[in-house]
């Protein structure tokens, strides 16, 4: 039997309840703390919890217990800003170690914790006998969300029009906590506007709210700056609704959500993805290039409106050069290890490559390369698309928002000029 499990995933997928559900199951006592619950501020004092727990758990044989946030107690010793006078913590790692190894797996007592940054654990944690086995609870694909949306929509009352499957279509990238807070959004949003039963429109706008943030219409923009925004968004929706393989543009606007966006170009991903080809992502590129490209196609200069693109764009492009291999320049050799330390290497395959100068200045310079030719492929598109672009930069400064519908006409005319 294996002494430790260790539940990894992002927040809110459920792995409390996942934990809960087995002790349930297994009938036997379940023993929760939270890893920050250790952490005092008195040398000792989590020290003397950790063995408390364990003498209550080992008493209680056969039983689970459960540590949530494992990243708060089991830090990697001698990393971070702190480090150092951090004797506390040690200490109280230092204790679970020893408790973990003090116990052979026929006492009956099976260790769960939950963390979402298994990066940062101290790598004596992962070792053989302690938390060997990790489980990754993932975000839900279509289906598990609609099967996580059954369960809060049962609380509601729905309207007939709602259909949750669509509901589950328009959520990716939701995990079972942000899809309770959509429901809980879309009863809201119905009752503020009286109606008796939730119908499918509340469920969009709340889709809306938690995607984009809260809408705010009192930010105004000057004439200028909308139209900037406008040239921009549009070129990004022209690009991927020209290139194959890109997720089909749900919505775009300018109207100014959250802080920082001023406007912006929902895409909805047909379908979940888990791998892409190297074309999708340069195509994902030249999309994201796109509302500069459009900006300095239309305006004759750039603005700051990029900036977040530019990140993105970034991030892409340098997955693809130094985690995925597809830079002839640079080669198939993975320079990026730093997401892969929690899947089971061994402790010295795990630590960071050191990169030669001349490797790090190949890598810098493919990444650039891969930015300024997906820029050059948007511009160039948008050249062809011209009169397009202006047509729909008007009417999206006119209506401030395009549906899907609204966008028919100009994809199908996009699609019919020639590719790049
Ligand atoms: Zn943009």
């Amino acid at each position: 039997m294996p002494k430790g499990v260790l539940l990894v995933g992002p927040p809110g997928t459920g792995k409390t309840l996942l934990a809960r559900a087995m002790a349930g199951e297994a009938g036997v006592p379940f023993f929760s703390i939270t890893g920050s619950e250790f952490v005092e501020m008195f040398v000792g004092v989590g020290a003397a919890r950790v063995r408390d727990l364990f003498e209550q758990a080992r008493a209680a044989a056969p039983c689970i217990i459960f540590i949530d946030e494992l990243d708060a107690l089991g830090r990697a010793r001698g990393v971070g800003p702190l480090s150092g006078g951090h004797d506390e913590k040690e200490q109280t790692l230092n204790q679970l170690l020893a408790e973990m190894d003090g116990f052979d797996t026929s006492a009956g007592v099976v260790i769960l914790a939950a963390t979402n940054r298994p990066e940062i654990l101290d790598p004596a944690l992962l070792r053989a006998g302690r938390f060997d086995r990790q489980v990754l609870v993932d975000r839900p694909d279509r289906k598990g969300r609609a099967d996580v949306l059954r369960v809060h929509l049962k609380k509601v009352q729905l309207g007939r029009d709602v259909d949750t499957d669509a509901v589950a279509a328009l959520t990716p990238g939701f995990a079972g906590a942000d899809l309770a807070n959509l429901v809980n959004e879309a009863a809201l949003l119905a009752t503020r506007r009286g109606a008796d039963a939730v119908a499918m429109a509340d469920f969009t706008a709340a889709v809306e709210r938690i995607v984009a943030g809260l809408e705010r219409h009192q930010r105004v923009l000057g004439d200028k700056e909308r139209r900037t925004v406008a040239v921009h968004e549009m070129g990004h929706a022209l690009v991927a609704m020209t290139l194959p393989g890109t997720d089909p543009v749900h919505k775009i606007s300018i109207i100014p959500r959250g802080i920082g966006a001023l406007g912006y170009t929902l895409q909805r991903p047909s379908e979940d993805r888990y791998l892409a080809s190297e074309s999708e992502l340069r195509n994902r590129l030249a999309v994201l290039m796109a509302g500069r490209a459009a900006e300095a196609l239309v305006l004759g200069e750039v603005s700051t409106g990029a900036a977040d693109d530019l990140v993105k764009a970034t991030d892409i492009a340098h997955d693809m050069v130094a985690r995925y291999g597809m830079s002839r320049e640079v080669g198939q050799v993975v320079y990026d290890r730093q997401q892969q330390r929690f899947l089971n290497l061994p402790e010295g395959m795990a630590l960071e490559r050191g990169l030669s100068d001349d490797t790090s200045h190949r890598i810098d310079m493919a990444v650039r390369a891969l930015v300024d030719e997906a820029f050059a492929r948007a511009s160039a598109l948008l050249a062809e698309r011209r009169a397009l672009l202006q047509e729909g930069a008007d009417k999206l400064l006119a209506q401030e928002t395009l549906t899907e519908a609204d966008l028919l006409p100009l994809a199908e005319a996009a699609r019919r000029k020639p590719a790049v």
